[in-house]
């Protein structure tokens, strides 16, 4: 068995129509390159598809309900506050900038990534490999660094830790990431950074994220921006060009590309507490295409009586919860009851209530999330739920529900073996492909809790 070094590229946002539409214009020669010579398919992400939640997955290989991560803004039982890792502007305003930056930056690995995750980082380090990863947010690992800013002092990531100059384990000479990001700053500074790696062999193991497309697909819509998709392919061709070229690249590494969420068109944004306005104690987080009840103290209503009140609301797809070990979805007032068994899924009611990809494991792990709010909610296409500063993305793209075009991504892998059939099968392919020890959670299925 082949242990060449590895390189895991994610390009947020990114759906399989686009990037097929970019490499038959011949916009992406490196990706078209990369599918040319490995393989090319589609994986379908967690729930809710927001990129905290998807790149928690993407770096332990569990899904929500073990890495606890539950949506982009949530309500912290624990502390008893809300949790904002950056809707947008308005949002980190509303929940405190500094608050903000150091949930996002900080205590989202630190404090409420789940303990009984392991992240890739954690997992090769101990097993005597270098892991490195360029601005990647779900980057918890062994070795200790610490921020010039001095709000975000110390953390743990991985052995060389890039993170948008924030934190930076070496010096590299990369660009100031936040320069102009409408011109391609922070991918730049991952490219400059990937290429210094690269070229000192520096790693057994990178995740090189690059996060520009998402933000160009949220102001123009999916798959429209072609440009920005070819900065993408030109950063990963850095990679390439700094080992010599394509075939010496892949001689050293295999390689893995892909997104950890889809998107789709937003028609109409909708505020989600205006429909429990009337409730005392319910507490809405909502983002994106997903949204989230919290039954605070004096809340009348169980989560069943909280999804009733959407039943009539043309906006809603799906609304989720869960009764003890069973978790319910509720469509057009059907209901469809189930909850992992011995022999699989154990269902009662309507099944086409829950005929999304991957939908009944990906809407129990959601559930089962202890962070998770007591009534989930996802929307039907072409809807938007406001953030807490009521911002949206009208006329333009978003994602976190459990529809298709939200949820499948492409994967390009090449020198590296096995299915990538959910983006949660990354982190167990790469543990194979070095020989290291799962996690309990990758080869069990998810457990009544
Ligand atoms: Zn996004």
């Amino acid at each position: 068995m082949s242990r060449a070094k590895v390189i895991v590229a994610v390009v947020d946002g990114l759906t399989p129509s686009m990037l097929e539409a970019a490499i038959e214009r011949g916009s992406a020669p490196t990706l078209a390159a990369l599918a040319e010579r490995g393989r090319y398919g589609r994986a379908v992400s967690v729930f809710p598809s927001l990129t905290p939640v998807c790149l928690s997955s993407l770096a332990t290989g569990a899904f929500p309900d073990v890495h606890e991560i539950p949506h982009l803004v949530w309500h912290s039982r624990r502390e008893n506050r809300l949790v904002e890792y950056g809707s947008s502007f308005g949002a980190v305003r509303a929940a405190g900038i500094g608050r903000t930056l150091r949930d996002t930056m900080v205590n989202m690995n630190a404090e409420h990534l789940g303990k009984n995750a392991v992240t890739l980082f954690e997992a090769l380090e101990d097993a005597g490999l270098v892991t490195a990863c360029v601005n990647f947010t779900a980057y918890r690992g062994r070795v200790q660094h610490r921020s010039p800013v001095p709000l975000l002092g110390t953390v743990r990531g991985p052995r060389r830790f890039f993170f948008y100059n924030v934190f930076e384990s070496d010096e590299t000479g990369a660009p100031l990431s936040w320069k102009n990001r409408a011109a391609g700053s922070i991918d730049a500074y991952a490219a400059a950074v990937g290429r210094w790696l690269v070229t000192r062999d520096g790693f057994d193991f990178l995740v090189f994220y690059l996060s520009d497309y998402d933000w160009a697909s949220h102001a123009l819509g999916p798959d429209a921006a072609f440009d920005v998709l070819e900065r993408c392919d030109a950063a990963i061709g850095a990679l390439a060009d700094a080992a010599g070229g394509l075939d010496e690249l892949l001689e050293r590494y295999a390689v893995v590309v892909l997104a950890d969420h889809g998107q789709s068109r937003v028609h109409s944004v909708v505020r989600l507490e205006e429909r429990f306005a009337s409730v005392p104690g319910a507490l809405v987080t909502a983002s994106n295409r997903a949204g989230q009840v919290y039954r605070l103290e004096g809340c009348s209503l169980d989560a069943a009586e909280l999804a009733m009140l959407l039943d009539s609301d043309r906006s809603v797809d799906v609304t989720l919860w869960r009764e003890g070990g069973v978790a319910v979805a509720r469509r057009d007032g059907e209901e469809l009851r189930f909850a992992p068994g011995d022999a699989g899924w154990e269902l009662s009611g309507d099944p086409a209530v829950l005929d999304h990809p991957d939908g009944l494991r990906r809407a129990w792990t959601a559930v089962a999330n202890p962070n998770a709010g007591d009534l989930l909610v996802s929307p039907v296409a072409g809807v938007e739920f406001a953030d807490l500063a009521g911002n949206g993305h009208l006329d333009g793209g978003s994602h976190g529900s459990l529809l298709t075009a939200d949820s499948e991504v492409p994967v390009i892998t090449v020198g590296i073996g096995g299915e990538v059939a959910s983006i949660a099968d990354v982190a167990p392919l790469v543990l194979d492909h070095f020989g290291v020890a799962q996690p309990p959670y990758t080869r069990e299925p998810a457990r009544v809790g």
